[in-house]
């Protein structure tokens, strides 16, 4: 096989291990031909804060060795991955694409990252992201404009951008997101890749920077739903480190990869689906539905009642949790400290001034007043209890359904500073933060391209630790479609 006029970085994980298995490529060609892609299309896309290149030779050049050595390799070995600038990489710069951050850099590695060096995967960089992960556009990141590679004048999605146009872009074949309200599956859509939110505790968030730590998750981001359950297999499991962590007996992911949707019971939520929603999204779903009954998939129509209330209740659980987890940036034990200051209380004003941009004041802001003594129970305790409603609503449609399917958002890729209104950007997000609210997994896959030729994607969410039945799903809608074969033209 003529391997050397391939271009290595357009493989998969699982073909360019095929190669390294069969020696005919080494894990340094793969490193190589990723760095050389960043050279050619970084300009265009913007997708990283931070770029590792001799490390990663390095690390790729250990494994060479042990190669050579007839070592077994693990299925991610020699593989390039970039890793969301919340995720902490020890020794690299950890971001948050935030000035707040911009010269923090982590004494360790964040459990996932831990996992995936432990099979060998090749750090080559950290990727831009919304500031502390508030942002579905990567427009709030405080360094630069991430670029979707299908349409350079468009947004990646958020707030994991950078992690879903490293991958689109073949910068990287794998990247690593974080998901509080949909910001693995959104920018998955957006750039039409696989992306993987898993239940709330089966990936640890020990060291992924907090937003709002009763719905955070890590998770990765793709080119097809086989190099999700790879990665999957290696970031996945209980973790002493995070108290959240569960410790529930964890699957082999690739086992899910078969082409079988045959009786399996799909609902769909259809008081959603009434919503505000883009037509051509709105079309590529009713496909997606047919399908699947085409395949054997039994399609059942089901309530979530409570899911209206959704976003309110996000934003005021999320914003409440936000302004807590920002309040450790104070100037004192680590990041930006304000030059000018004469007391302690200046101190803190103005380092919190100085370096967190509008979005993050915004959310401090709202979350303190939803916690704050006089609307505490109006607000919090009111959106607490809804949320419960909401997680009951899938509880009661979980016992007709196996899985249920709705779009990943109401639009494609909008376009760089098109929605300058905060409340415009939330309602992009009304059909994945449900998910978060009920510590569910859930899968955006690539279901189609709109008349400008951008991608769409379709949700599919699988019961408490059921990642499995999503990926099987989402991998036979793979192999009864094209959309995740196509590239954009960079
Ligand atoms: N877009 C949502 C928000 O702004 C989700 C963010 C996320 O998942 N990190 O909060």
């Amino acid at each position: 096989m003529e391997v050397k006029s391939v271009e290595l970085y357009k493989l998969t994980i699982h073909e360019a291990n095929e190669l390294l298995r069969k020696k005919e490529i080494s894990a340094r060609q793969l490193t190589e031909s990723v760095l050389e892609r960043i050279d050619q299309v970084e300009d265009k896309i913007d997708a990283f804060n931070t770029i590792t290149a001799e490390k990663a030779l390095e690390e790729a050049e250990a494994i060479d060795k042990m190669i050579a050595q007839g070592e077994e390799l693990s299925s991610l070995a020699g593989i390039p991955m970039a890793i969301k600038d919340n995720i902490c990489t020890l020794d690299v710069k950890t971001t948050c694409s935030s000035n707040m951050l911009k010269d923090f850099t982590p004494p360790y590695n964040a459990t996932a990252v831990e996992r995936l060096k432990d099979k060998n995967a090749v750090l080559i960089g950290k990727v831009n992201m919304d500031e502390f992960a508030m942002g579905s556009s990567t427009e709030n990141s405080a360094f630069k404009h991430t670029k979707n590679p299908w349409n350079t004048e468009s947004v990646p999605g958020g707030s994991s951008g950078g992690s879903a146009a490293s991958v689109a872009a073949d910068q990287a074949f794998f990247s690593l997101g974080s998901d509080t309200g949909g910001s693995i599956r959104q920018p998955a859509s957006f750039c039409g890749l696989v992306g993987l939110k898993p239940t709330y505790g089966r990936v640890s968030r020990y060291g992924l920077v907090a937003l709002a730590s009763s719905l955070d998750v890590v998770g990765p981001i793709t080119k097809d739903v086989t190099d999700c359950a790879l990665v999957l297999n290696a970031i996945a499991g209980h973790d002493i480190r995070d108290v959240t962590s569960s410790d529930s007996p964890v699957d082999d992911y690739t086992i899910a990869l078969k082409d079988d949707v045959k009786d399996l019971k799909i609902g769909i939520p259809k008081g959603l689906l009434d919503r505000e929603l883009d037509n051509e999204v709105k079309a590529s779903i009713d496909r997606a539905i047919e399908l699947y009954e085409g395949l054997g998939a039994k399609i059942v129509d089901i309530e979530l009642p409570h899911a209206q209330y959704a976003l309110a209740v996000y934003y005021i659980i999320a914003c409440a949790e936000a302004s807590s987890s920002m309040a450790r940036y104070d100037g004192i034990r680590y990041g930006y400290r304000s030059e000018d200051y004469e007391t302690l209380e200046e101190l803190y004003k103005k380092t919190r001034s100085e370096a967190f941009g509008p979005e993050v004041k915004r959310r401090i802001m709202l979350g303190n007043f939803v916690i704050g003594a006089d609307y505490y129970e109006d607000y919090y305790l009111k959106a607490l209890k809804v949320r419960t409603l909401i997680r009951e609503d899938f509880v009661e449609a979980f016992k007709k359904v196996d899985i249920m399917l709705s779009p990943t958002s109401p639009t494609s890729a909008f376009k760089i500073g098109e929605k300058c209104d905060p409340m415009a950007m939330y309602l992009s997000d009304t059909y994945t933060v449900p998910v978060n609210l009920s510590g569910l997994p859930a899968i955006s896959i690539p279901c189609g391209f709109d008349s400008n030729g951008l991608p769409m994607g379709l949700q599919l969410i699988g019961d408490l630790f059921n990642e499995k039945q999503i990926l099987q799903a989402a991998y036979t809608f793979e192999q009864n479609t094209d959309y995740h074969i196509k590239k954009p033209i960079l």
